[in-house]
């Protein structure tokens, strides 16, 4: 590995702090851990570990980008940046410049970018106002069902119902599904419904308009690979995902260090 300086980005988001290590334009570590008080000293902790893990010598020179909703508790920092920036950066960057479109559904909140030819951020949405939509979604459901977020693909994919959820808050849509269950309802039609609700959501929040180019889907949440789907089915259109989908605007900010 050469002596050049690394670029590391660093993104604080709400649920997950995750950062990203790249070298000549690849990414060539990641790491998370879940966001809680003394967020800088967790980042930290994961840079050093994740160079430890590629042989790095700690005198090597970095260049560090925060990003996130927490970006400026990273104090050692060069600089900070959007993230929707970071995401437009990153999600290009990784598609080889194919992505237009991107749905990020992260751990409170929903967004849509829209990008040029060139990458850069021509239009954006966010739904931030409730967790319909997000990775708390997922999250409350899992605790409902008494089943982890993990298994959600396999179970979703074993429906036989079609049953919808009709509630648009979280908070009545916890009241519908305990309902359910009480009515005897199978988890594995709640689970589909529950993606076809959030994937309702990102259409929404996608509008009328056809995207043009190739869409992607990144965020946490989109480690679920059943979402894609649910949100193929819904737009009938083509969902890409990339590996390590959680990590593209960690990757974006290190693109920009
Ligand atoms: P933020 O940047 O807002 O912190 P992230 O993009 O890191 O959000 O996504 C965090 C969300 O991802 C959490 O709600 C978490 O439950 C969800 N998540 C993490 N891993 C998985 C997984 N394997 N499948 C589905 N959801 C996941």
């Amino acid at each position: 590995m050469s002596g050049s300086a690394l670029k590391i980005g660093v993104d604080l988001g709400s649920t997950a702090i995750k950062i990203a290590v790249v070298e000549d334009g690849e990414l060539i570590a990641t790491r998370s851990t879940p966001t809680a008080p003394g967020q800088e000293a967790r980042a930290q902790t994961l840079i050093e570990e994740a160079l430890h893990e590629l042989g790095v010598s700690p005198d090597r020179p970095r260049n560090v980008v925060s990003t996130g909703y927490g970006k400026k508790l990273f104090t050692c920092a060069a600089k900070h940046v959007d993230e929707i920036t970071a995401n437009a950066q990153g999600l290009f960057h990784l598609s080889g410049g194919e992505a237009r479109t991107i749905i990020n559904i992260g751990g409170q909140d929903l967004k849509v970018i829209s990008l040029s030819d060139s990458g850069s951020v021509v239009d954006f949405k966010m739904n931030d106002k409730c967790a319909a939509g997000t990775g708390r979604f997922f999250e409350l459901v899992a605790r409902l069902l008494d089943t982890p977020v993990n298994d959600f693909p396999t179970l979703a994919e074993e429906a036989d119902g079609e049953l919808e959820l009709n509630s648009t808050c979280v908070v009545f849509a916890e009241t519908e599904i305990v309902s359910l269950l009480a009515q005897g309802e199978r988890k594995e039609n709640i689970i589909r419904a529950l993606h076809a609700s959030v994937a309702r959501r990102a259409a929404g929040l996608l509008g009328r308009r056809t995207p043009t180019g190739a869409l992607y889907l990144d965020g946490g949440p989109a480690q679920n690979t059943a979402l894609a789907r649910a949100l193929e089915d819904e737009l009938l259109l083509e969902v890409r995902v990339l590996p390590k989908p959680q990590f593209t605007v960690a990757c974006g900010a290190a693109l920009g260090a």
